[in-house]
């Protein structure tokens, strides 16, 4: 059996693309493939689930905000997304704002809400903080005084399996087909003319992606969508499409401790007082709570020294945690101290690194959407229009809230982004 559209993985990318592929194509053949028994449990169900819609870049705002208005529509129709509106705290020195400011003038400008918080009312917000790390270990790592803390308020939590799962359902519900456990071995190249004969196809013939060979057989369709994350080069890279994208190792630890209690529920910022994600200075290490498990995740980007290379099943490392996130954390909130993580997980961003936008191109057939750079739960909405809006041949996406988006915007040939610089 053929199938007008072939969408492989089904992580929130994968998803979000079926569902609105197929809402925008009522009764056409869409097929989710994914070697998972489950949707959402590759890079997915490591993420962090936060979303916010500060960016420096004009195109990942775009994304992130209409997303975002899109997920607290559907919150507030009474879908349990586990959508928390905490906020984000960034935690900055002087130097470090400084360099920012004109960043945040133009966010304003665009509509996003800020509010500048300085140290002296952070400490009464957090009195557990220590602004100034003064010891000598603390100059060493060169721990610079926190100076203000900028609060996005339409940032926060968001529960990145359920809305998978939403998706799912809904993609489900209008017809939709998925198979699980079923692994995609390669993309099948075949020639426009074939003629029969072996080792076809030959440079001079014209050829396109035709389907795709699966644990479960060779599946046919007209056209092939590649949402599989940091495992993409393997299958495009595998028949010449250049996948553009690096992965990225990243970590999480959850610290639980009777003593962090009373770090939850900060007075004076969120509605609902709950910690915001917070990023220390250096915008290395960040702390998220999970208020219903009364735990916090931390973890910190990876900068240069660490590697960009692809692991099946990428490990998290105690020395990371004990030797890199611990010594910048316990200094900033000292009420970490002795804290041991209870629970660990790494997985990979798919990396753009040229400017940490997604990448939404066509080749042969196939459509990859890919170059998430950690932060796809949150533009996921947004992304699955922009692919949808090019399998239907349009130049504009229309994405929720009626924003258009040029399609070519996030291809390679007529590209148009701008670099980003909040990436965490
Ligand atoms: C530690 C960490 C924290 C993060 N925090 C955040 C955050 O706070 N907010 C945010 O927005 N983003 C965050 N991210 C990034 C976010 O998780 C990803 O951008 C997002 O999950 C990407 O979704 P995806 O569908 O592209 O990838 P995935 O969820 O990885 O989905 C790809 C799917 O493809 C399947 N697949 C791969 N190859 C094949 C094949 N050959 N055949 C069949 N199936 C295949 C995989 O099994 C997988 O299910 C974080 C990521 C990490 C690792």
């Amino acid at each position: 059996m053929k199938y007008d559209a072939v969408v492989v993985g089904a992580g929130i990318i994968g998803m979000a693309t079926a569902y609105h592929v197929l809402r925008t194509n009522p009764g056409k053949k869409i097929l989710v493939i994914e070697k998972f028994a489950a949707p959402g449990q590759g890079n997915t169900a490591k993420s962090a689930g936060a979303y916010r819609n500060v960016f420096s870049s004009n195109t990942n705002f775009t994304l992130s905000d209409t997303s975002v208005n899109y997920f607290l529509d559907i919150h507030d129709k009474g879908v349990d997304i586990g959508l928390e509106k905490a906020g984000y705290l960034w935690l900055f020195t002087k130097e470090q704002y400084e360099k920012r400011k004109p960043l945040f003038d133009d966010m304003i400008r665009n509509g996003v809400e800020l509010r500048f918080i300085p140290q002296n009312e952070l400490k009464q917000i957090l009195p557990d903080l220590n602004p100034k790390p003064d010891d000598e270990e603390a100059q060493m790592m060169g721990l610079g005084e926190i100076h203000i803390g900028v609060f996005g308020k339409k940032c926060g939590f968001i529960d990145a399996d359920r809305l998978t799962r939403y998706y799912e359902q809904e993609f489900k519900a209008i017809g939709g087909e998925i198979k699980y456990n079923t692994e995609v071995k390669k993309l099948i190249v075949e020639p426009n003319e074939p003629i029969g004969v072996p080792w076809e196809p030959f440079i001079w013939q014209d050829v396109n992606v035709v389907g795709v060979s699966t644990t479960a057989g060779e599946i046919r369709a007209d056209k092939i969508f590649v949402a599989t994350n940091a495992w993409a080069p393997q299958l495009l890279d595998a028949v010449g499409i250049d996948s553009l994208i690096k992965s990225a190792k990243h970590q999480m630890f959850v610290l639980r401790s009777e003593k962090m209690d009373r770090l939850m529920h900060p007075k004076g910022l969120s509605e609902k007082e709950i910690l915001p994600f917070t990023i220390l200075p250096k915008s290395v290490v960040y702390i998220r709570p999970d208020v219903h498990e009364g735990s916090f995740w931390v973890s910190a980007h990876d900068g240069l020294g660490h590697g960009l290379k692809f692991e099946e099943d990428p490990k998290p490392e105690n020395e990371f945690y004990e030797y890199n996130i611990y010594q910048i954390l316990r200094k900033y909130l000292p009420i970490v101290d002795g804290v041991n993580p209870s629970n660990k997980w790494a997985g990979l961003y798919d990396v753009n690194s040229i400017d940490a936008n997604p990448y939404i191109f066509e080749k042969g057939n196939v459509i990859s959407v890919i170059g998430l750079s950690g932060s796809g739960i949150m533009k996921a909405d947004a992304v699955g229009r922009i692919a949808t809006a090019m399998y239907n041949g349009q130049e504009y996406a229309e994405l929720y809230g009626g924003k258009k988006f040029k399609v070519s915007d996030l291809g390679i040939s007529n590209r148009k982004v701008e670099k980003e610089l909040f990436v965490l």
